[in-house]
């Protein structure tokens, strides 16, 4: 049987095999001499051992479409970046972090701000013209009044999403406003899922229908990491992709060189100056880091 692994605690893993029915599998023990380790996402074969128990083995990890490290989990489509328009106002820098470590991963952003509700014309214009040129797309909602809501699933239909953000934004209350047309089978996920739940927060996957998924991922809020080269920071900026082409001639890292094609569309209000100043820093910060 065929299922996906949608939490895995202590040596075990919750695989979730047709609408919301889960089986507690364990790893053949081959896994361990391969160096094979299940992950969270990943699409598994399992053998049932006891159907009454829900319970069984792992016996094949299909190929994975793609696998990250910290968190440890596969097979991701897309993140969703969570900011709150307001309350508390959004950091922009640590939302450019974000913004990079996903675009250095290669995931597809789409970049969500809630709490529409609490929020003025003004604010959301603002927040709008910054992002734009990315090209993500940009979703302003609310989770208490449901504005957008539509939206959001309208993009996750079909994939599986981890969603990431800073706390106090408003992610556990999205993921439920997504989740709350999901029936589940009583006893089933959350039952066994309980059990792990003394534990450190583990990644999880929430099954909204048979082919959507959303990752609720506690460790994408620490991910940003500084194990990268000053030069390549620039990849990772999508606006600035455009105007590469002189830049790229002459090795620009768009910082002190003479005719940045970035320098210019920032001056022409192509390219946000707030993105312009978060690319400062962190390239500063790059800059400057220990070397080990
Ligand atoms: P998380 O830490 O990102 O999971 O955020 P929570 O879902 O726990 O929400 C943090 C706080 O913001 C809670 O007090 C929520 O009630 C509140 N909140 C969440 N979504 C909204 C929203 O759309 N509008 C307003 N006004 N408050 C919200
Ligand atoms: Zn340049």
């Amino acid at each position: 049987m065929q299922g996906k692994i949608i939490k895995g605690i202590a040596g075990f893993y919750y695989v979730n095999v047709v609408e919301s029915i889960v089986y507690e599998c364990k790893a053949k023990g081959a896994f361990r001499k391969e160096k094979r380790k299940p992950l969270v996402g990943d699409n598994v074969e399992i053998d049932i051992l006891d159907e009454a128990e829900r319970k069984g083995n792992i016996t094949e990890i299909l190929e994975r479409k793609n696998e990250l490290i910290r968190p440890a989990v596969a097979n991701i489509d897309q993140a969703l970046v969570v900011f709150a328009v307001t309350k508390p106002k959004p950091h922009l820098n640590l939302l450019d972090r974000f913004l990079v470590m996903m675009e250095r991963s290669q995931i597809p952003v789409v970049l969500c701000f809630n709490k529409k509700d609490l929020a003025g014309e003004k604010e959301i214009q603002e927040l709008y013209e910054i992002y734009k040129g990315t090209g993500y797309p940009i979703v302003f909602v609310s989770a208490f009044t449901q504005e957008n809501v539509k939206e959001i699933q309208e993009l996750l239909r079909g994939k599986t999403t981890a969603i990431a953000g800073p706390s106090g934004v408003g992610k556990s209350s999205l993921i439920n406003t997504l989740q709350s047309n999901v029936s589940m089978e009583t006893g089933s996920i959350s039952e066994k899922i309980e059990r792990g739940k003394h534990t450190t927060r583990h990644s999880e996957l929430i099954e909204i229908d048979r082919e959507t998924y959303i990752m609720d991922t506690p460790g994408f809020s620490s991910l940003y990491t500084n194990d990268f080269e000053k030069e390549e920071l620039k990849e990772f900026f999508p606006e600035f992709q455009n105007c590469e082409e002189v830049c790229r001639f002459q090795g620009c890292d768009h910082i002190h060189e003479p005719d940045c094609a970035v320098k210019a569309a920032v001056e022409k209000g192509i390219i946000h100056p707030k993105r312009y100043e978060s690319y400062q820093e962190l390239y500063q910060e790059l800059k400057e880091r220990k070397r080990y």
